[in-house]
């Protein structure tokens, strides 16, 4: 038996268990080993039942004096009952519905009992404890130590879980180490195979502190090391070089309607740097919303055509495709420069006509346009890596809110008769998310990153109120003016159906329903157009109900988190958010930039659902900060990385994604992971730590 052994040739598990942990993605030895405990009971005390008090948790070490089964007939269930005895000091035991606990539990043998005391009819009771037969003076695995707790599934309890690992630890010693050893040894880590031990049966908690330390450190340390790597990887690839167009640079700031912010300069001039140089760029421009991250991207483009090289914009829907288009349009006016956009299924695509207006050609006329080189800029929604599209000479892929594009995809935007000498496109990622350094570190540490911090000048603060519910009806009053002076206005809820999820996660028991929202609403406003959107609409139908809102057909738009993304409606000036304490901070602040887009005043009120004291503190800081960073940051102390992720998509543990939010571990690991890549680009020396950084190559999707 090794690491890479399936689960069902493991003693114990069969068929069943298998399909059973396939629902907890384990399918090896080692992903069970890795199936980390989310919790720890402390057990390892063995009390007297003679001292025993209603109301502890305890374990107890006693003999079974008597044991039995009894049916309550009313109630339709089997009673177990036990009477055992400590010493002098006698103590009842009843489980709920086990009756086959009478097959293993023996009247006259010694047994520990793990549980919380009670006192019920003047007896010392134990209810459902859990029951471990001792063996010898030894602790047990359930009892008589510090017992851990597992994610479970239907079937897969910790107890089960417990017994599997604990005899796969027996019998697996000497588990391969990833980290180098001169590492281990510098930071006096644990060996893997103690870690892993004392991760699943600590002897005391200082043990589960020093295993997680070194289990987290490995996979934030296997992190660093995947993307510096992808980083050396890109800086080998060839790209064009495009020199720095002054000229028409200075002509393009000139005919701007406003000044650029230093921030905007400062950035345009490091991306232009960039693609001075012969290899491709890979940068992330962050910038909070409203910041003016397009016209920073629209100089790259200027730049690139300005050299006779294509530029690519891509984008995740439709509406923001023709917003774009639309923008640099007309941004780029009295530039020579074509403009194409194609979008997904729709059969009509425009075409910038020299200097003046757009027109409408078909898609195959566009098709030809970028491949004979004729347009320098093509807009459009994933329809841009299609294999149909083909491009001249792509030298620039300029991506909004979409963060990650490997060298492979890039590669396959150009053109492939090219195929002795291709030239990978430079990359500019854009992204309206703050994401805190440690986070930018371990989740984009492969890229480079520029940060526009300031906002234009003269944009007037959005106000900012928290509302509850007696002052409801004011605001709606307050909505009402806004709507009969023409503007618009966001109604964002946490959930789409009342029904949803009621059972499964009860927290969002009370949460405010799109669906619900949304009828209730139009009760309201008789005379207002409510328009509703969600993640669960299709995808035409979501375009179609933003270009109406867009269009000002639609006055009131109730919305999932949906909205979040980079749309752009000026006229929209309040911002309604339900249940506002679900949402992360940025998330909140996010919703937030939707509205103060125009020279009116823009408001944003918050009801909570609940206000505990962690409510309170978080929305003052929301009241208090309109700076994205900040918030975010406060976030990840607030909530932990798992807001950043998108979910585990990585496949990392919980001890990871903690860590992540650990600066002085983000930093440590990401030296350690320059000294070895220093030493040993290709990690020929470390062969295992190349198995693994390849594995999560492909799971963070950088191939
Ligand atoms: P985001 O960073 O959210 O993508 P946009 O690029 O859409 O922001 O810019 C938001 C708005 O601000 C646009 O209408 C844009 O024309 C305008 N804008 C951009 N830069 C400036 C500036 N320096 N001064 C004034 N307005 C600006
Ligand atoms: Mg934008």
């Amino acid at each position: 038996m090794n690491l890479k052994t399936p689960v069902e040739n493991i003693q114990y598990i069969g068929a069943v268990y298998q399909k059973r942990l396939a629902k907890l993605k384990i399918y090896t030895v080692e992903d069970l080993l890795n199936h980390m405990p989310d919790k720890y009971d402390d057990f390892s005390v063995i009390s007297n039942l003679s001292s025993a008090e209603k109301g502890q948790n305890i374990t107890i070490r006693a003999n079974v004096v008597k044991i039995e089964n009894k049916r309550i007939f009313k109630k339709k269930m089997v009673l177990t009952e036990a009477v055992i005895q400590d010493g002098e000091t006698k103590a009842k035991v009843v489980w709920f519905n086990q009756p086959y606990l009478l097959n293993s539990i023996k009247e006259g043998e010694e047994y520990f009992f793990s549980g919380k005391i009670d006192i019920r009819s003047k007896w010392l009771t134990l209810t459902n404890p859990v029951v471990e037969k001792t063996f010898s003076k030894n602790a047990g695995t359930h009892t008589g130590r510090i017992v851990p707790t597992y994610p479970e599934t239907r079937g897969i309890t910790s107890k089960w879980l417990r017994f599997v690992i604990k005899n796969l630890l027996q019998r697996i010693d000497n588990i391969p180490e990833i980290l180098p050893n001169e590492i281990i040894k510098e930071q006096k880590f644990l060996t893997k195979t103690d870690a892993l031990k004392k991760i699943h049966f600590p002897d005391n908690i200082d043990d589960v502190k020093e295993a997680k330390r070194r289990i987290a450190f490995e996979q934030v340390y296997l992190i660093q090391i995947t993307l510096l790597e992808e980083k050396i990887r890109i800086s080998r690839e060839n790209a064009v070089s495009i020199p720095i167009n002054v000229d028409a640079l200075k002509k393009l700031t000139a005919q701007l309607p406003f000044k650029l912010t230093d921030s905007q300069k400062k950035t345009s001039w490091q991306i232009l740097k960039d693609m001075e140089k012969k290899y491709p760029m890979n940068r992330l421009l962050e910038g909070d919303v409203g910041s003016g991250k397009t016209v920073v991207a629209a100089i790259a483009i200027v730049n690139t055509a300005k050299a006779k090289f294509q530029s690519a914009l891509m984008v995740p829907t439709e509406v923001l495709a023709k917003q774009h288009f639309k923008e640099i349009f007309s941004l780029l006016k009295s530039f020579n420069i074509n403009i194409g956009l194609l979008t997904g299924k729709e059969d009509k695509y425009y075409s910038k006509k020299l200097k003046n207006d757009f027109i409408e050609i078909s898609r195959k006329k566009l098709l030809e346009k970028v491949l004979i080189g004729d347009i320098d800029l093509l807009i459009g929604t994933h329809a841009l890596i299609q294999d149909k599209v083909k491009f001249n000479n792509l030298a620039l892929v300029v991506l909004d809110e979409q963060h990650r594009f490997g060298v492979k995809q890039r590669a396959k935007l150009v053109s492939r008769d090219r195929k002795e000498d291709v030239r990978i496109p430079h990359l500019l990622s854009m992204t309206a998310t703050p994401i805190p350094r440690t986070l930018a570190l371990s989740l984009y540490g492969d890229l480079d990153l520029s940060l526009i911090t300031q906002l234009p000048k003269g944009r007037k603060k959005v106000l900012t109120k928290i509302v509850f519910e007696k002052d409801r009806a004011n605001v709606y009053a307050f909505t009402k003016k806004q709507v009969q002076k023409g503007k618009q206005v966001f109604v964002i809820c946490p959930r789409i159906d009342p029904d949803e999820n009621k059972e499964e996660n009860s927290r969002w028991t009370n949460a405010k329903a799109v669906k619900e929202e949304y009828e209730r609403l139009q009760k309201i406003f008789p005379k207002f157009n409510i328009g509703i959107i969600h993640g669960k609409m299709g995808i035409k139908e979501k375009e179609r109900t933003m270009q109406d809102f867009k269009n000002k057909k639609i006055n009131i738009l109730v919305s999932t988190s949906v909205i979040e993304v980079g749309i752009d409606v000026p006229n929209a000036t309040v911002m309604i958010i339900e249940g506002a304490e679900r949402f992360g901070l940025a998330q909140l602040h996010q919703f937030r930039g939707r509205v103060g887009r125009s020279k009116s005043q823009s408001y944003c009120f918050l009801f909570p659902e609940s206000f505990s004291p962690k409510t309170k503190k978080r929305m003052a800081a929301i009241l208090s900060s309109a700076d994205g960073f900040s918030l975010a940051e406060q976030d990840l102390k607030l909530r932990g990385a798992g807001d950043f992720f998108g979910k585990k998509q990585w496949g990392l543990t919980d001890i990871t994604m903690k860590s992540l939010a650990n600066l002085e571990l983000v930093q440590l690991a990401r030296e350690s992971a320059i000294k070895t890549i220093e030493k040993d680009v290709s990690l020929k020396g470390h062969p295992l730590l190349k198995l693994k950084v390849n594995e999560l190559r492909k799971n963070m999707h950088l191939e």
